[in-house]
């Protein structure tokens, strides 16, 4: 099985060979000052299925997603505010609540589109120390200046500046420089920005150069090169970080090191709405839970994403993704036609493998996914196949699609989040279920224990057990309420 990648890098389908036995990968994070939306997790998504595409491939797999929990400015151009401590603003909490408070909500969400978790979730704000070591490592091969403002990096200073985006380097020049500030370059983008000096940050550390806080694209250069050899096998992100985040990590890390950074850079197409492209800092965003208050479970928007292939855009629409819960609805039902995977197979060496083959050349193709979705309906009709092979062969590709195709009724969940996203519902699939008491009487239940009424609290705990719900408090202050038959 040869696995073929496109390269960004080189704008070429390529064989995958690596460089380190165990295949090092690094996608860039999230930013945690909001919720992720759709167009985000179809990321998160793609990813997940080149991960899982490498193992299948034979590869151990090093997965590195950082967390970006500081110094992502509203601005490409290095002016504007920091995403993190506008967003503590508007919420009137803490920035490191907010963080705390959508890292969780992150990771929620990729364990319910069953992305595999990370190694490591490497948090910007835990390695300012590795950031300042890199920035320095440019300020000692003079690719730094200092402004008013910050440290930043001298693009003209690194010679391939234009090369991975092909910006065109005339145009550059004679670009746009609003925003410019004292900049020398338009590309030339900060290292470390100081902190302003008529209000105080929440998030602020000491610098060689003065109190203040990471650029966005050192702190990817510095958790990557922190935690996976040098050069990274496959580096990872959505388009919109093909032009400006990648190009200056390439340039950071290069000029900071020498050598060069990643092998394959892979980058997924956006979701689109209808409307606009699909921006956290919009007022109207979808997210999981929008899907899931529409009575859409989670993996019905992972079948979605596999409908275009990852390099494509993907429209999104509702009656897209109603259509796709329903082909999921039919795809387990034709999987759960099968045996059980006792029979005997048909033909030495494993009928199921044969089943298999245009399913995994599909994916060796790129992750062709809509190419190998329809090998796997091919599959699951099974002409000529015997039950027992079509249900092996069902549950290898399961291993790549994450789909839970033989996930029997009764083990398949819904999931609600109140507004707060504090409380979770887990009721069994399809149940009828009043949320909104079940809430309400959480809510009071932890009312009474923050006025140490613990009579009244465990009268409510007593009252959501007669209905059947058993409450679970969890380390990061959710409640989960199991809903039982
Ligand atoms: P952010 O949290 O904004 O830093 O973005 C997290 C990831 O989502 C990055 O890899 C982005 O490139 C990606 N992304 C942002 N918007 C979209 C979209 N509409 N569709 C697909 N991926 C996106
Ligand atoms: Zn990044």
């Amino acid at each position: 099985m040869e696995l073929f990648v496109y390269n960004t890098a080189t704008r070429e389908k390529e064989p995958f060979e690596p460089f380190h036995d165990e295949v090092g990968m690094y996608c860039c994070g999230p930013t945690v000052y909001n919720y992720a939306h759709i167009g985000n997790l179809r990321t998160y998504v793609f990813e997940d299925v080149l991960k899982r595409v490498l193992r299948l491939a034979g590869y151990r797999v090093k997965h590195v997603v950082n967390i970006t929990d500081v110094g992502h400015l509203t601005s490409d151009a290095d002016s504007g505010e920091d995403k993190m401590e506008k967003g503590a603003r508007r919420e009137g909490r803490t920035v490191w609540d907010i963080a705390a408070h959508y890292t969780q909500a992150f990771k929620r969400d990729i364990h319910e589109l069953n992305i595999l978790e990370p190694d490591i979730w490497p948090k910007a704000t835990e390695h300012i120390d590795d950031m300042i070591s890199l920035v320095k490592a440019l300020e000692d091969r003079g690719m730094t200046y200092r402004t008013a403002d910050g440290i930043y990096f001298d693009t003209t200073k690194f010679g391939r500046y234009s090369d991975f985006a092909r910006l065109d380097p005339q145009s550059l020049r004679a670009g746009s420089r609003v925003d410019m500030g004292e900049k020398k370059n338009p590309t030339d983008f900060a290292l470390w920005k100081f902190s302003p000096s008529d209000s105080k940050r929440q998030m602020e550390w000491e610098s060689p150069w003065g109190t203040g806080f990471p650029g966005w694209h050192i702190e990817c250069s510095a958790m990557s090169l922190k935690y996976l050899p040098q050069p990274i096998d496959i580096h990872c992100g959505g388009v919109d970080h093909v032009r400006v985040h990648h190009t200056n990590e390439i340039a950071q890390a290069e000029a900071a090191t020498g050598a060069a950074f990643v092998r394959y850079w892979v980058h997924g197409e956006f979701l689109t709405m209808t409307e606009a492209k699909m921006a956290k800092s919009g007022d109207s965003f979808v997210t999981l839970d929008t899907v899931k208050q529409r009575g859409i479970e989670p993996l019905a928007y992972r079948m979605f994403s596999f409908t275009a292939h990852y390099r494509s855009p993907l429209a999104f629409s509702w009656e897209g993704l109603d259509a796709a819960a329903q082909s999921l609805r039919n795809l387990r039902r034709l999987a759960g036609a099968g045996d059980g995977g006792t029979g005997e197979t048909s033909a030495p060496g494993g009928a199921d493998a044969l089943l298999l083959e245009p399913f995994y050349s599909a994916l060796c193709d790129d992750l062709n996914m809509p190419k190998a979705m329809a090998a796997v309906w091919d599959m699951a009709r099974g002409s000529g196949a015997s039950p027992a092979d079509r249900r092996r062969a069902l549950e290898k590709a399961d291993a790549v699609l994450g789909l839970n195709l033989f996930a029997g009724e009764e083990h398949r969940r819904d999931v609600l989040t109140d507004a707060s996203q504090t409380i979770r519902l887990v009721a069994p699939a399809g149940m009828k279920v009043d949320a909104d008491v079940i809430f309400e009487k959480v809510r009071l239940r932890r009312d009474a224990r923050a006025a140490k009424d613990y009579a009244r609290a465990d009268a409510l705990r007593d009252e959501l057990s007669a209905a059947g719900v058993t409450t679970k408090d969890l380390p990061d202050g959710t409640t989960e309420c199991v809903l039982h038959k």
